[in-house]
């Protein structure tokens, strides 16, 4: 199964994208955690985006495409995937038609007043990306990964100046796709204001699961 989670910034998709791999057994590759490890390693790449990410600004087109094709041709996408966090421009969604046949778009509903409360709360593990919230998520630890034993911090993107820049840029570039899939016949809405299990039970039955 090919699929794609489109949102807001803060929607719960990379969450919702760790739950979903159990059950659609494909993997799940997330564009903004690429980009944060090379962020992390310091590789040409890493140095290219940091700024941009930061600042809450999109990739150009041109890099993000050769990434996510380059990602799709590895052995383990060959049953499919789920992608989170790409396309998120117009031009990014033609493009991967040209190189991937998607089977269904998530499309994750949520008031910017949800998105607010979610990524004001958000942090991440530095090691291996894994997702808490101050109140709806809390480590076991303060500052230390359940899983890993990472450090959690909150993301530079995620205070306050760059998620007012990530709303902007989501509305005018990355909504459009709403549209753009509708009209294909792949979309499908899954209501993600509730919390975690009931989106996990949304998102199955939108899917027919
Ligand atoms: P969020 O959790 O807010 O949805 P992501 O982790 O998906 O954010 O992405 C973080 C940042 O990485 C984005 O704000 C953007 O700068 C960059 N990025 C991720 N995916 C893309 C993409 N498909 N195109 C351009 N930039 C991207
Ligand atoms: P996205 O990948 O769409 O940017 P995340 O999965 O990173 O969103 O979730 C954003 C924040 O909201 C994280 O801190 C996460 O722990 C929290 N979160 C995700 N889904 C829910 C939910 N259904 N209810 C409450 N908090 C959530
Ligand atoms: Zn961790």
């Amino acid at each position: 199964m090919k699929l794609i989670f489109l949102g807001p910034p803060g929607a719960g998709k990379g969450t919702l994208a760790v739950k979903a791999v159990d059950l659609v057994k494909v993997p799940h590759i997330s564009t903004g955690v690429i980009f944060r490890s090379a962020i992390a390693a310091q590789s040409p790449l890493g140095l290219k985006v940091k700024a941009i990410i930061d600042g809450g600004r999109l990739v150009d087109d041109e890099t993000t495409i050769e990434l996510v094709k380059e990602r799709l041709v590895q052995t383990d996408a060959q049953k499919g995937y789920i992608l989170d966090g790409f396309p998120r421009t117009i031009g990014q969604a033609e493009a991967l038609a040209g190189f991937s046949a998607v089977d269904k778009v998530a499309n994750f509903d949520i008031p910017d007043s949800g998105v607010l409360e979610r990524l004001s709360g958000r942090q991440v593990c530095r090691k291996c990306g894994a997702n808490y919230h101050i109140v709806f998520n809390k480590p076991v630890k303060e500052g230390v990964c359940n899983s890993c034993g990472g450090e959690v911090y909150v993301r530079e993107d995620d205070r306050e100046e760059a998620i007012r820049k990530r709303l902007e840029v989501y509305r005018e570039q990355t909504a459009p796709l709403i549209e753009f899939y509708r009209k294909k016949g792949l979309l499908i809405d899954v209501d993600a204001r509730p919390g975690v299990e009931e989106v996990v039970n949304n998102f199955k039955k939108a899917l027919g699961l």
